[in-house]
């Protein structure tokens, strides 16, 4: 499985899977920031752009995803003022252009992101800007993968760890994961040459019986991680529960902003409270989110569903798996191909 969805793009878009022996599946994981983001807490976010005298800022990709109550797209077309950002400093700077609006940055992503908002959020409080808050569902991927692993009828033989999110926890984060699961783990960078040497490195330790974590991406990630990058986010966020798309609430795997600074949290300030709803009818991204099938396996994939047209949250995102699929893969003889090399 290749957590990220970073991962599943590059796979695609450098048509890796005809590389591959027969012997050897990609199945995509949980690691798409945007897919994971719950129906429930979408509505959440609409319910904001629809409050008099808030502006919400969020980044390109959660603009078009679907929640029960339609999306941020969709309540913008309504009247809503939603802004696109590219980092959370710039929601900052919207605030500090807009006194008379509350301005609240949509916080979403793993712990690659976090420490930015973190320390967007001490900016504000040094800089007094008390017209600008967070809504944070933001995740920490350990306790996802291990409550991806404990249901022991998922077949998967490996795990590609996700470079970007390791950069910030480190190598040891994925100890517990080989050693509880025997569970082969590798992390691994974005290039095509990183994720080959990742898949070669896994086969070996399973042709060895072997199950420990190993670093294909060590000119980036580090077995203890980004200290500064971790005290910074554990000085804003503290853990907590959180919904996840297609998991349900999974204790301890999200991170919500500690009570000193309850100005700069969303939800508290604007008494959200989210409500957990169904999925689109029909659409499948939870169960592809856990592996237990790919995008052709939904019934309304390139059909009712198409990246014009998208039914689920994984055909929205530049990472989601059924987006990937839609984009460079072709079916032949029952398995996803890559456009690229079928070509030639
Ligand atoms: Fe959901 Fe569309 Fe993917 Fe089906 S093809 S799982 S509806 S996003």
């Amino acid at each position: 499985m290749e957590v990220c969805g970073t991962h599943t793009m590059s796979v695609f878009r450098h048509g890796l899977r005809s590389l591959l022996p027969e012997t050897v599946d990609l199945i995509a994981g949980p690691g798409c920031p945007v897919c994971v983001t719950s129906a429930s807490h979408i509505d959440s976010f609409i319910s904001i752009v629809r409050q008099k005298g808030v502006r919400v800022a969020t980044f390109g990709d959660l603009y078009r995803v679907p929640g029960f109550e339609g999306s941020l797209a969709q309540a913008s077309a309504c009247g809503g003022r939603v802004d696109i950002v590219y980092s959370p400093v710039d929601a900052l700077q919207k605030a500090k252009d807009n006194p008379s609006e509350l301005v609240v940055f949509l916080g979403i992503g793993f712990e690659t992101t976090v420490p930015g908002v973190a320390a967007t959020i001490q900016e504000a409080a040094r800089n007094k800007v008390d017209n600008f808050a967070v809504f944070s569902t933001h995740k920490l991927m350990p306790p996802a993968l291990e409550a991806l692993f404990s249901d022991f009828s998922l077949r998967i033989d490996g795990l590609l760890c996700p470079g970007h999110v390791s950069a910030i926890i480190g190598v040891s984060a994925y100890e517990h994961l080989a050693d509880n699961y025997s569970l082969p783990c590798v992390v691994t960078g974005f290039e095509p040459a990183d994720i080959l040497q990742g898949i070669i490195m896994l086969a070996r330790q399973k042709r060895c019986c072997r199950s420990i974590v190993e670093n294909a991406y060590p000119r980036v990630v580090t077995w203890e991680g980004n200290k500064n990058a971790l005290e910074m986010l554990d000085s804003v966020f503290q853990v907590c529960d959180t919904s996840w798309r297609g998991f349900g609430v999974i204790p301890a795997s999200g991170l919500a902003i500690r009570p000193e600074f309850d100005l700069y949290n969303a939800e508290k300030r604007l008494n959200i409270v989210s409500k957990e709803v169904d999925e689109p009818t029909g659409c499948r991204c939870g169960s592809i989110l856990k592996g237990i099938c790919t995008p052709p396996d939904c019934p309304l994939f390139a059909g009712r569903c198409t990246p014009l047209n998208p039914v689920g949250p994984c055909m929205v995102s530049s990472e989601g798996s059924c987006a990937a699929y839609y984009r460079y893969g072709t079916v032949r003889e029952g398995k996803i191909m890559d456009h690229e090399l079928q070509n030639g």
